[in-house]
């Protein structure tokens, strides 16, 4: 080590997964197989390239104000930011400042122990049981906040609103976040929440079930009081976050509702049906509320079986960490692409 890297702040980054620059069946990143709605398209087509001469709207009015309209909450409930990766990191920055440990589940997002790291944040990881299941008592604990995936990743499971809001009435002193980042395509929204609890913040991301995650836009949504500290961080960090194209994209995606919820309706459709094929091969699948399944092969290993499928050009995601280095997360794609998935996997497995 040089003398100089003593006072250099050494983290461990968060590894993202791979993104190829050719032509893949790609199935490891939960991206949307489905582009964008037609009114982005005409948003991009019809932009003024003038507008890039100013800076953007620090307070990101328009696309805040379309978000809270969408939702039925205030303005001033509404945070904007870079993906929900910024709103997150932000989150973490601002939320979670005490002197106790920060709790969230084991099996989750990686990102949590990298900006809780980052941030020098004290964490304890909650165990699941043997089926991948939070449970709730286990953040009755003292603690200095608490963030859960809802549905979970890379579990794909989904927590009762009734277990959320237990856990918020456990926890009313310290700041408690849900990211909803594929809440889409699960049952209710803990946003049902916020009239009751003004410690909780919401985080939802354009990235899945918008079919945007190039864009880079993400929100939390919560009381007036969270939103208000989340800016005055943000306004101590960088006051230019969203750019002038995203803003008016995000805008465009929010007002085109009815294409949406096809495109969610039509992923919830091949991911039940990819489900039972799996499912007919040997694989255990959890049972998703997300745009991914969570898989395992009664035999198959899953390493072998990952980059068997790499070969092939079909990329999927593998972790070494116990406990879930028997699993793979298969993200659905469209019909076409699940197909060639499923005959690899037979003649695979023959
Ligand atoms: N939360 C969870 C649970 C995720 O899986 C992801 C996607 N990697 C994110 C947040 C971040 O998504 P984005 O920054 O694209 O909004």
């Amino acid at each position: 080590m040089k003398s100089f890297e003593a006072n250099i702040k050494k983290v461990v980054p968060y590894t993202p997964g791979e993104q190829p620059q050719n032509k893949v069946i790609k199935l490891n990143t939960n991206e949307n197989p489905y582009p964008p709605s037609k009114e982005v398209e005409k948003v991009l087509h019809n932009f003024d390239v003038d507008v890039l001469r100013l800076y953007p709207d620090p307070t990101i009015k328009e696309l805040v104000d379309t978000i809270a309209d969408y939702h039925g909450v205030d303005p001033e409930q509404v945070f904007a930011g870079v993906g929900s990766d910024e709103v997150l990191a932000l989150s973490f920055l601002t939320f979670f400042h005490g002197k106790k440990p920060i709790l969230f589940p084991k099996v989750t997002y990686s990102f949590y122990k990298v900006w809780a790291d980052l941030y020098d944040i004290p964490y304890k990881c909650t165990e699941l049981d043997e089926n991948f299941v939070i449970e709730k008592e286990d953040f009755y604990e003292d603690n200095g906040g608490i963030i859960i995936p809802n549905p979970n990743a890379p579990t794909s499971l989904y927590m009762e609103l009734s277990e959320i809001e237990d856990i918020l009435k456990h926890n009313q002193d310290v700041v408690v976040i849900i990211d909803e980042a594929y809440i889409d395509y699960a049952k209710e929204s803990a946003l049902k929440l916020l009239d009751r609890y003004e410690n909780l913040l919401v985080i939802r991301t354009f990235s899945k079930s918008r079919s945007m995650a190039g864009m880079r836009i993400g929100y939390g949504i919560g009381s007036k009081v969270l939103i208000k500290h989340l800016n005055n961080t943000k306004h101590s960090f960088n006051s230019y976050t969203l750019n002038a194209v995203s803003i008016q994209c995000g805008k465009a995606s929010i007002e085109d509702d009815a294409y949406f919820k096809e495109m969610i309706a039509r992923v919830i459709e091949t991911r039940e049906q990819v489900k039972i094929e799996l499912k007919s091969l040997g694989f255990t699948v959890l049972d998703s509320s997300t745009n991914f399944l969570f898989v395992k092969h009664k035999e198959a290993n899953a390493k072998k079986l990952f980059e068997a499928l790499k070969a092939k050009d079909i990329y999927v995601r593998h972790w070494m960490d116990e406990p879930v280095s028997d699993y793979l997360r298969i993200s659905i794609g469209t019909n076409e692409e699940m197909e060639k998935l499923i005959k690899f996997m037979k003649e695979y497995l023959n």
